[in-house]
């Protein structure tokens, strides 16, 4: 009788034990929630010129508790925000995502359009066209979609920011919602490509008007002057004062700046503008129940307002500086809400940057440091001076992201005189021209690029171009030049100053420690999806940094 069962009894235990490793095998050690933080415009180094500052919830803890990747570096130029934030939650640069910049020149269309530009949907939430937007130019899948595409679609993935690039790229094709902030009406709203309504809680969240309120008193400084000691005095010329400001002075009376500042929009440039993400990310998390299903969610934030305020006011500034103590804060509030709401052990977050910023060049050529301004328009006319004695006003150039676009405008004037153009002599005359002028470091002719040398410089070049939406000369300036105006600053460059951000891994499944080994952007993708037990998007271009954790 014992004889006859045991076969039966051992059958019935392999199978349980099968049942239940397969459960465990899905789930185990994956995290539930996953949240992906992007603070525009972030260099690597504030993570340490600010840490003075850091309380201990934010920044600190991340650096504390987590892994630190301390040189992650952009592997494509133009180092801009729709293709960084395409770049993080891709694993792909332009020449694979055909984000090549966040506006381009269309030879189809004849004219410039915006990288998430989509007539075909609507604004829902306002009424005005700022929710005319889709991911439908990404033209490749993200961390989210694959999560999406591995559950049928059980996963919830949402985007959110100021910008509507920093919303939709990140979150991808297939995301439930992607939301963004409406300059005319201080409301977060969204397009027709992900839904009718907005939903009730985004709403309610709408009609407390928050952005009024954070607008409704001056923006003073939130300790003594005294205790900036990372930034230059308040009152110094490499600063660009609001407009009707006399100086870009503290306290920045935004009650009355808005009114000539884009009205609600000012909120974007102001340190406020983050104190409201973070609002709206906690909101979103509790209202959508984002890691409380079965299946792993995914949010994507991305903080714009260190952006505008380094546009604004340089890296150098005390604005600056009390923006990231008050992102910090933001920080810290975000992650005790996760600790009450899920637990870290339950999270996998990770945060970086999707570019980072130069020095002002004013200011570094005070100092003795190499540096300088490129007069944009003067090269330009030089190229059309020269253009329209040669070929007689048959040849028209766009100037975009560094890049000269040529179009042959009357073909018909060619077939009079017999003489076609040969478009690989004009693209040499103008990169010829360009690499005469003071600022530039080189100029390539796009028919040329499938043989040159593969340098730094011209493999992020190449990682950055896609022939049917970039330029036909490429042109790069020299380190600390800046096609710009002389207060503020800006990005767009292939060196260490825009390509180096930070990138922290934290959560259960992550250790603590650092690598100083380079990795790219691209790798940042794989690594979530390793972690996460799916495949990679399919554009990925990088690989896994096992060191990271265990999953
Ligand atoms: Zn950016």
């Amino acid at each position: 009788m014992i004889k006859r069962l045991l076969p039966a009894l051992v059958l019935i235990t392999i199978l349980y034990s099968c049942n239940n490793e397969q459960k465990e095998n899905k789930n185990e050690h994956r995290p539930k929630l996953v949240i992906g933080i992007v603070v525009d415009q972030m260099r690597y180094d504030y993570l340490y010129k600010y840490s003075k500052k850091w309380g201990k919830g934010g920044f600190r803890r991340l650096m504390k508790e987590g892994f630190s990747f301390d040189d992650a570096q952009y592997n494509y130029v133009p180092t801009y925000t729709g293709p960084g934030h395409t770049a993080i939650y891709t694993g792909a640069t332009p020449c694979m995502s055909g984000i090549v910049a966040n506006d381009w020149y269309d030879r189809k269309l004849g004219k410039m359009v915006y990288c998430v530009q989509d007539d075909t949907v609507a604004t829902v939430g306002s009424f005005s066209s700022a929710g005319q937007m889709s991911p439908r130019r990404e033209l490749v899948s993200t961390v989210g979609d694959m999560l999406k595409l591995s559950d049928e679609g059980k996963s919830k993935v949402i985007g959110i920011s100021q910008k509507d690039r920093a919303a939709i790229l990140p979150a991808g094709h297939r995301a439930d919602a992607a939301y963004w902030l409406d300059d005319s009406t201080g409301n977060f709203i969204t397009s027709t490509y992900y839904m009718k309504f907005l939903p009730q809680w985004v709403m309610k969240f709408n009609q407390e008007g928050r952005v009024k309120k954070y607008l409704s008193a001056p923006w003073y400084p939130l300790y003594l002057p005294k205790n900036y000691t990372e930034s230059m005095g308040d009152d110094n010329a490499y600063e660009k004062p609001y407009k009707t400001e006399s100086a870009p002075l503290f306290p920045h009376n935004l009650p009355v700046l808005m009114d000539k500042n884009g009205g609600c929009g000012l909120i974007k440039a102001t340190p406020f503008g983050d104190d409201l993400t973070k609002d709206f990310a906690i909101e979103t998390i509790r209202s959508e129940n984002l890691g409380k299903g079965d299946e792993t969610d995914m949010l994507t934030i991305s903080f714009s307002s260190t952006d505008y305020v380094g546009h604004q006011f340089g890296t150098e500034s005390m604005e600056l500086e009390d923006t990231y103590i008050r992102l910090d804060k933001d920080l810290e509030e975000l992650f005790n809400f996760l600790d009450s709401y899920i637990g870290k052990k339950n999270v996998l977050v990770f945060l970086t940057a999707d570019h980072g910023a130069a020095i002002n060049a004013q200011y570094l050529m005070d100092k003795g440091v190499p540096a300088g301004y490129l007069d944009e328009k003067a090269l330009f006319a030089k190229e059309n001076e020269f253009l329209n004695s040669k070929y007689h006003g048959d040849v028209a150039l766009e100037f975009a992201n560094q890049q000269f676009y040529i179009d042959f405008i009357t073909p018909s004037i060619v077939e009079q005189t017999h003489l076609p153009i040969n478009k690989d002599s004009v693209e040499d005359e103008i990169a010829n021209i360009a690499a005469q002028w003071p600022g530039v470091e080189r100029a390539i002719p796009a028919y040329k690029l499938g043989a040159i040398n593969r340098d730094f410089i011209n493999t992020k070049i190449l990682n950055g171009y896609k022939a049917s939406r970039s330029g036909d000369v490429i042109i790069n300036l020299l380190p600390n030049w800046l096609s710009y105006a002389k207060t503020g600053t800006t990005h767009g460059a292939p060196y260490d100053y825009d390509a180096h951000v930070p990138l922290i891994f934290w959560g259960g499944n992550i250790q603590h420690g650092a690598s100083p080994k380079e990795e790219a952007i691209t790798n940042i993708a794989p690594t979530v999806c390793w972690l996460l037990h799916i495949s990679n998007p399919d554009g990925c271009m990088g690989h896994v940094m096992g060191e990271v954790g265990k999953r």
